[in-house]
């Protein structure tokens, strides 16, 4: 969803032809000549269904009120996104505007790939910035030596993460308190709720419904937060995985599944995902984004949101996830692409039609409000999206680093620990060393390219 996938150099190569095609058929757009009369933009994104939806009549919107202006817009599959984005880079075709993710803030300013879009955002009467939340546009800003203050090198599409969502419906059924959307669950009192919403419903010897099935890529981070370790220091040089509170919590995560037996094993997961399983009605908890609203609308149950257990903190913690929209530095149409770029992600109106269609949490603090006030629109509790921006949400690890490999490379091997084959304690010893070569090699690349 947010963090870059590798791809074999073949892929690249292919993917180069096909970028380049698409935008120099689009009547050379990109070097923003004038046909007609109208200036050419070309805008690339990615997203679910529902949001290229969205955001295609949202560039519609904008071209209406900015009649001199025309936008191409180059839609791509998420798993394609990063490929592409790449390929339009090598190959010196780089959109106007475009989607990008915000761990290569320092990397594509490093390198001249992102506008300082700074004057325009400032000057723009559509935008006002302290409307927006910061912790949003912070991780757009870089001074050349840090992240979070500084110039600004694109706008937030969005700032959120996953909330804990939970089935209202199966609590009803069970007879089961409901969780308070005001006091976490320690992890003791998770797993015994989890545990008691495990059940074989149908009679037929077999599990149908469980407590949990969480994908351990976008839900591991809450329970090693919580338990008040993480995978890097503060300084952002060492990898911390060896910390016996990241262990701790890396077991937990695993033994949800070989000893509480409270999530699908990896062969019911093949039989049916835990998404499906989630939509079906099947489990107890699940993560629940702003992104997911307009699909969880028609759910056939109710649900609601909540914080995340917390561990030996006894607070919740979780990830807060961004993608920029950020403009070319190449752009012949810096006027206008900045003003597409803050169209998309401030205007009252382009944040409207977003918000209007279940996609997001408005990027608006004003907005946001009253749109989490409005308890009619499922789920219930969205004030919990506003508490991880303003209270419990932190950024990914990789977001602090220059690349990140070593933080992927966590993720790589970890299948044996999730069934139960190898213990956290025993990956940790075998994966640190791998990832602080990583890490290593990335403090060098940037050093590297400062020198520049
Ligand atoms: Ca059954």
């Amino acid at each position: 969803m947010f963090k870059a996938s590798k791809k074999i150099s073949a892929l690249l190569f292919l993917a180069i032809l096909v970028v380049g095609t698409i935008l120099s058929g689009c009547g050379n757009s990109t070097s923003g000549s004038a046909s007609g009369g109208k200036t050419q933009l070309t805008f690339m994104f990615r997203g679910q269904p529902k949001e290229l939806a969205a955001y295609q009549s949202t560039v519609k919107k904008f071209e209406q009120s900015h009649p001199n202006v025309q936008v191409t817009v180059v839609s791509v599959a998420p798993d394609q996104y990063d490929t592409k984005l790449k390929a339009a880079i090598a190959g010196h075709k780089i959109p106007d505007v475009f989607f990008y993710n915000p761990a290569q803030v320092k990397a594509y300013v490093n390198s001249g790939v992102l506008l300082d879009i700074t004057k325009y955002v400032e000057g723009s009467k559509d935008v006002k910035l302290s409307d927006m939340w910061a912790k949003g546009v912070n991780k757009y800003r870089y001074d050349g030596k840090n992240l979070g203050k500084g110039e600004i090198y694109g706008l937030p599409k969005d700032i959120s993460g996953f909330a804990l969502g939970y089935n209202k419906t199966m609590f009803e059924k069970a007879g089961i308190p409901l969780p308070d959307k005001d006091k976490p669950y320690t992890w003791d009192e998770f797993i015994k709720v989890a545990k008691q919403l495990t059940k074989d419903t149908n009679g037929d010897g077999k599990v149908d419904q469980y407590g949990t099935g969480f994908n351990v890529q976008w839900a591991l981070q809450p329970f090693v937060w919580d338990n008040g370790a993480d995978f890097i220091n503060k300084a952002h040089t060492k990898v911390t995985i060896t910390n016996p509170k990241f262990v701790e919590a890396l077991q937990w995560f695993a033994d949800q599944q070989n000893k509480y037996k409270v999530t699908p094993s990896i062969s019911e997961a093949q039989t049916l995902d835990t998404y499906q399983r989630w939509m079906k009605g099947q489990l107890a908890f699940f993560p629940v984004g702003p992104w997911d609203m307009a699909t969880y609308a028609s759910l056939p149950f109710d649900y609601d949101l909540i914080p995340w257990p917390a561990g030996s903190t006894g607070k919740s913690a979780t990830w807060i996830g961004s993608l920029g929209i950020g403009v070319a530095s190449t752009t012949k149409n810096a006027k206008a692409a900045s003003e597409l770029a803050t169209y998309l992600s401030a205007d009252q109106e382009g944040q409207k039609a977003l918000v209007d269609a279940q996609i997001q949490l408005p990027n608006s603090v004003t907005v946001a409000k009253d749109w989490a006030a409005n308890t009619s629109v499922k789920p219930a509790n969205k004030q919990e999206f506003l508490d991880i921006i303003n209270d419990y949400g932190r950024s990914f690890p990789a977001e602090f680093t220059y690349t990140g490999e070593w933080y992927d490379e966590f993720f790589k091997n970890i299948q044996p620990v999730l069934d139960g084959k190898k213990t956290a304690a025993q990956y940790v010893k075998e994966e640190q060393p791998k990832m602080q070569k990583l890490l290593d090699a990335s403090i060098q690349q940037e050093k590297q390219s400062e020198k520049k």
